[in-house]
């Protein structure tokens, strides 16, 4: 599964970057999935960060890159 971010929902609470800092960052105010890391979507500490993202801003889909 590919994980990304929608930013236009993503309120910057910075907790994704706080949670699963190998495949989340927090830049220029919003959480963003690292470069190479969108295939991270099957990682169940992923799929923990977005189910906790109080904006319901990380994306799960199937597919790869
Ligand atoms: S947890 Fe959600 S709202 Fe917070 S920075 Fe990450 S994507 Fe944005």
């Amino acid at each position: 599964m590919k994980v990304s971010v929608d930013r236009s929902v993503c309120y910057g609470s910075a907790e994704c970057a706080h949670r699963v800092p190998a495949v989340f960052a927090f830049e220029d105010g919003y959480g963003v999935v690292r470069p190479g890391r969108a295939e991270s979507g099957d990682r169940p500490e992923v799929q923990e960060a977005a189910e906790k993202c109080p904006s319901q801003a990380i994306r799960l889909t199937a597919g790869t890159a």
